[in-house]
């Protein structure tokens, strides 16, 4: 039986980036660069002025104070300028184009303005206040690598590069399927013995939250045909995901009817708590992750076991966030032989983090999975973990963040 880390590593050396998508530059944001872009153009396009002031040729000023008639007025986004005329100033402000002949700008702060002359009053050395011709990107330079995150900078740079579009490694369709015959859909009617199938929608809301897009599949009922119709579909998808059925019950019909329509199970079974009975397997090449049912285990197991490798199929090149070590408030017993991911409330206190029991810890208890802000990792050898130990934690929430003061 694999360890959590053996686990998760048989599941991410099995999927690969996704080919690439052209999408509209807002929808790239979040989004990995499949390939190198490069820029088309100089940037910026054409020496422009850095300063509201005058545009000069620093060999007039060279003795000061310089008296210089001003021959025009150059704003931003003003048509292409004229040259400059010997002994003279053109008015400009931030942004306009340098006229032919100029070499320098003067900040107006650095002058006495007159109206039609300017007096300018210190030394003027060439090129100053002028922003440059391919100063900050020259015209052939890679913009953005093959795998970078594109932020709002990247977004800013590609569109002051004319690109509208922009490669990046598509998005995972990822299928849900919910297995029992206890299941109903929300907005049925709830009755005794009834459950809703809240796993589809905690998925959902996962997988989204991943930067991929669900697919919802539905319920399939636990007899063997539902199970068949219902996973054929999800082959379809690049990632299957079903809840349930997989543990060692009559009616866990998961992995028998993977089996049979041809998927190759990688493992059933780790040593992890939540998490024990779930399943890895491969259909063609694209990943079948099956969950066990239990509401948190399936939220935990997505989260440690499934997003990364969602996250690898979208081209990320980090996707495993490493833990963050806390100190455990309370005594903690276990059995030996798995890791268990508690569920804890971090404080951080004196600048470390303190995680405290988020309650009962059963993996059917929806409360203490809303209630926590973290997993705290219990290593697999332990039996006991005493109050004031250093733990690994795997924030589930921004504990960073602090309420916002009124004072
Ligand atoms: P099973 O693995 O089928 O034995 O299911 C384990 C537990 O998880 C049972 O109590 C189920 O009722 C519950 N469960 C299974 N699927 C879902 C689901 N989609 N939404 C909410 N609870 C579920
Ligand atoms: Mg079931």
């Amino acid at each position: 039986m694999p360890s959590f880390e053996e686990a998760r590593d048989i599941i991410l050396a099995s999927v690969h980036p996704l080919g690439e998508e052209m999408v509209p530059l807002l929808e790239a944001v979040g989004r990995v660069v499949k390939r190198d872009v490069v820029a088309p153009w100089d940037l910026p396009q054409f020496d422009n002025s850095a300063m509201d002031g005058f545009a000069v040729r620093a060999a007039n000023c060279s003795k000061v104070p310089a008296e210089l008639s001003v021959t025009g007025f150059l704003p931003a986004g003003g048509d292409g300028p004229a040259a400059l005329e010997t002994g003279c100033a053109v008015r400009i402000m931030t942004g306009a184009p340098i006229p032919p002949g100029c070499n320098a700008v003067v900040p107006v702060e650095e002058t006495e303005d007159m109206g039609d002359r300017v007096v300018i009053r210190h030394k003027v050395l060439p090129r100053q206040h002028i922003r440059h011709q391919g100063s900050d990107v020259a015209a052939g330079a890679p913009i953005m690598e093959a795998g970078t995150t594109v932020r709002p900078a990247e977004i800013g740079m590609l569109a002051a590069m004319g690109q509208a579009l922009v490669p990046v490694h598509r998005k995972v369709r990822v299928a849900i399927l919910s297995t029992g015959d206890e299941l109903i859909e929300l907005g049925e009617a709830p009755s005794p013995g009834r459950v809703i199938n809240s796993n589809a929608l905690s998925l959902a809301a996962a997988v989204r939250e991943a930067g991929a897009e669900p697919v919802l599949l539905g319920i399939a009922r636990d007899d063997i045909e539902s199970h068949r119709e219902k996973i054929h579909q999800g082959f379809r998808f690049d990632a299957l995901i079903t809840s349930a059925g997989v543990s060692a019950g009559d009616r866990d019909l998961v992995r028998e009817v993977l089996a049979e329509l041809g998927a190759q199970e990688q493992f059933w079974k780790i040593a992890m708590k939540p998490g024990g009975p779930t399943a890895f397997a491969l259909m063609d090449g694209r990943p079948v992750f099956s969950l066990p049912g239990n509401p948190v285990s399936t939220m935990i197991t997505f989260e440690l076991l499934v997003k990364p490798a969602l996250l690898k199929m979208m081209g990320y090149r980090k996707v495993v966030r490493p833990f963050v070590k806390g100190i455990l408030a309370e005594d903690a017993h276990k059995k030996e032989g798995k890791t268990h991911f508690i569920r804890v409330t971090v404080k951080k206190r004196h600048g470390r983090y303190v995680a405290y029991c988020a309650g009962d810890q059963h993996t059917a208890i929806l409360s203490t999975m809303t209630r926590c802000d973290a997993l705290a990792a219990l290593p697999s050898e332990a039996t006991f973990v005493a109050a004031g130990s250093e733990v690994d934690l795997v924030l589930l929430r921004d504990v960073e963040l602090v309420p916002e003061t009124t004072s």
